[in-house]
């Protein structure tokens, strides 16, 4: 999907761990899922992930290369 490594390249990079990979939306890029502004996108590299929300946000997501991508909205 060539949309996605172009999302991908528009973004910071933030957190690579074993379990997921985020980056950060500096410049305000438009969610593909709801086209608002995303803060942060989380790729989760594993089947199964917990995480631990800092602040109570909304969620869109997508799934890339069978990988689920989260985009979160404070
Ligand atoms: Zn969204």
């Amino acid at each position: 999907m060539e949309e996605f490594d172009e999302l991908v390249s528009s973004l910071t990079p933030r957190e690579d761990n074993e379990a997921i990979k985020s980056y950060q939306n500096t410049t305000a890029v438009a969610c593909p899922a709801c086209e608002t502004p995303f803060d942060d996108m989380v790729v989760c590299k594993r089947e199964f992930t917990s995480l631990e929300l800092d602040f109570e946000m909304d969620l869109c997501t997508t799934i890339h290369d069978g990988d689920v991508v989260l985009f979160t909205h404070k």
